[in-house]
């Protein structure tokens, strides 16, 4: 296999090299296994395909200015795929697995990592399935975790630039007390019939509200939501989202600036006296926000009133993009770096 044209990649699987696996079985994790394999052998009757077990992570690796590889936030990708595997009754893997994991498949596959000025990078996608076959709906005790790696290109293809986004109260995505709040595919599941809706009617996702009483903001699909009003960064506080670590990344810097946060509810109405809003995760760092249509209540949100990205959604995403390429001081210490 060739290496892709850098300049071309999409946000889409691009074969690599090796991946890396590690079954839990009879109580213990076993030895990391190096595969070629793009498949994986599974009983028909495991309770990843019957009953959902099926957690993921999505990091990425960059390589530097210096020439040497980073990986972005590694310790808190291994706390956060714990949590999920707790909340959905299965193996949580232990954060140096999965660390010495993701660390041994970038090494594997050097020769995909993007190289530094291309704006692409190196997604790490670890995700744990349940092997275990029940037909009863019980948990397994089999877990498999897998690390693969795609070479994906830049967010976006035509510049930062405003997106629109909707609000539609017909669907939900996760219920108040539900599995929002850990990474499991089961989400997504629920997600996609809201998100082909939004995209036939032209936006780029759905503004998710509360699902218990549809008055606060939640997430914006795969991805937290922030806004800036009054001068400050507020995002919501919620039960059924995800803690996205790309969020707390962009809060920390907006505290170094000198920035107030505020995580707290946020009531759509206040939608009008944002200045900037954005959606924010590990595949676009910020996709800024323009305009947010209620389609319930025909009400047009204009926050972008010049159509350009705001400065502080700006000044955030290039601050946190050249701390992961190395060109700015890691002061939060939120790089690894490969030898
Ligand atoms: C992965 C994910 C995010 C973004 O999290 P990051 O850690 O910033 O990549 C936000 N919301 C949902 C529902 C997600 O699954």
């Amino acid at each position: 296999m060739n290496n892709p044209d850098w300049s071309k990649l999409p946000f889409g699987y691009f074969p690599t090299d090796y991946n890396v696996r590690c079954l839990y079985r009879d109580g213990k994790w076993g030895e990391i296994e190096v595969s070629t394999s793009e498949t994986i052998n599974i009983h028909m009757a495991a309770t990843a395909l019957h009953y959902g077990q099926e957690i993921f992570e999505g990091l990425k690796a960059f390589m530097g200015a210096d020439g040497k590889i980073r990986i972005f936030r590694l310790e808190e990708n291994a706390r956060r795929i714990r949590e999920s595997a707790k909340g959905i009754m299965m193996e949580p893997i232990p954060e140096e697995l999965f660390k010495e994991m993701c660390v041994k498949v970038v090494e594997l596959n050097r020769r995909f990592v993007p190289p530094y000025g291309s704006g692409a990078s190196l997604y790490i996608r670890p995700l744990e399935i349940g092997m275990s076959p029940r037909i009863g709906v019980k948990p397994g005790d089999e877990y498999l975790f897998i690390v693969m790696v795609t070479p994906v290109g830049p967010y976006f293809k035509e510049g930062f630039a405003n997106t629109k986004i909707c609000i539609m109260r017909e669907y939900d995505r996760v219920a108040p007390r539900g599995t929002g709040r850990w990474k499991v595919g089961g989400n997504y599941a629920a997600s996609l019939s809201a998100g082909e809706r939004a995209h036939s009617l032209g936006y780029s996702a759905v503004l998710y509200l509360d699902p218990k009483e549809k008055k606060y903001l939640d997430e914006c699909g795969p991805a937290n939501f922030f806004a800036i009003k009054d001068g400050k960064y507020i995002t919501p506080a919620s039960e059924s989202i995800l803690p996205s670590i790309t969020n707390m990344s962009l809060q920390d810097l907006a505290r170094d600036l000198g920035i107030d946060v505020e995580c707290r509810h946020i009531t759509v109405d206040e939608l009008a006296d944002c200045t900037e809003a954005a959606a924010c995760g590990t595949a676009a760092v910020a996709s800024p926000i323009g305009e947010i249509d209620d389609l319930d209540t025909g009400v047009k949100y204009i926050i972008s009133k010049d159509g350009k990205p705001g400065a502080i959604t700006t000044a955030l995403y290039n601050k946190l993009n050249a701390i992961r390429l190395g060109e700015e001081p890691d002061t939060h210490g939120w790089n690894t770096i490969l030898d």
